[in-house]
């Protein structure tokens, strides 16, 4: 990992807060990385931002927290003198879309999937970390959803939105940059740490790994790959995040078979041998269990 990919996980790491989690933005500092065609990663406290500027406006992808706002659209003004035209969430989590109202104000249309406007819309009694999330603000609500999939033409650039069905929730959406071999991955993709899994939003263990599996199908060796969280990554590092999905799948499914309890799988700790690797962040060993065998528990029949 170069420096700026362990600067990354580090503000990663002490900055991450999950739906619902109350955030400030004391000492955050915006971290730009430039991807080339016109396209950048935004680090600071949240899912990671992309950006496309170019003379058609500038396009972002996910804008954080709102105590963030003015210094994201300072870092964004830094790239490009052109407004920012659209934003687009890939998901309704608090630290993809808490900058809505700010982007709003200063002109940008939101999009999204149709399922995270409801979600926010509605706000949720208990989130999957166990917190209530009262409704979004009006303000802060998308004012195009699409079902599946969209596209944007826009600086040079064809950036396919294409909607992953139950995967880190039941409204993700993934961003491929077709000329500029970039994809923005959403919370499907998180770099080098085992993820977040959405049970209570639709999310499910199957939905990430056939979404990440789509990822890869979708990339080369050269595909830029900007992860929901973590640094940015590439075809080897999704294949890596994929290959320990299924591999926690396939020591939690004989748990659920065998009849134990939700506790009797963690206390099992079939995870053990990969939570030094992957369970040293936001999601450690137990939770993964737990996701995994909430997601197993409640497949369709
Ligand atoms: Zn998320």
């Amino acid at each position: 990992m170069g420096r700026l990919g362990a600067m990354v996980a580090g503000a990663a790491v002490l900055a991450f807060a999950g739906p619902g989690v109350a955030q400030t933005a004391n000492e955050v500092e915006i971290i730009t990385q430039d991807l080339g065609s016109g396209l950048y990663a935004l680090y600071g406290r949240g899912g990671t931002i992309g950006v496309s500027v170019g003379e058609d406006g500038v396009f972002v992808i996910d804008d954080q927290i709102a105590d963030l706002s003015d210094d994201i659209l300072g870092a964004i003004a830094a790239l490009s003198e052109e407004p920012v035209r659209y934003v687009l969430n890939t998901h309704w989590h608090g630290d993809h879309v808490g900058g809505n109202e700010a982007f709003r104000e200063a002109g940008a249309v939101l999009v999204a999937h149709e399922n995270v406007r409801a979600r926010m819309a509605s706000g949720i009694d208990e989130s999957v970390l166990g917190q209530p999330v009262p409704p979004a603000n009006e303000a802060a609500l998308q004012s195009i959803t699409i079902s599946e999939n969209a596209t944007f033409y826009m600086n040079g650039q064809t950036a396919r939105v294409i909607h992953v069905p139950r995967a880190h929730t039941d409204g993700d959406t993934i961003v491929v940059f077709e000329e500029a071999n970039v994809i923005h991955m959403g919370d499907i993709f998180w770099n080098g740490f085992y993820p977040l899994i959405d049970v209570v939003s639709g999310g499910s263990l199957d939905g990430m790994i056939a979404g990440l599996a789509f990822g890869l199908s979708l990339a080369d060796d050269e595909t830029q790959i900007i992860a929901g969280h973590g640094p940015m990554g590439d075809k080897a590092a999704m294949q890596a995040a994929h290959d320990v999905l299924v591999d926690v799948c396939a020591r939690i499914e004989p748990l659920v078979a065998q009849g134990l309890s939700q506790d009797e799988a963690v206390a099992a700790d079939a995870l053990a041998d990969l939570n030094g690797e992957w369970g040293d962040w936001f999601i450690d060993g137990e939770m993964m269990t737990r996701l995994a065998y909430r997601s197993i528990s409640a497949r369709p029949e």
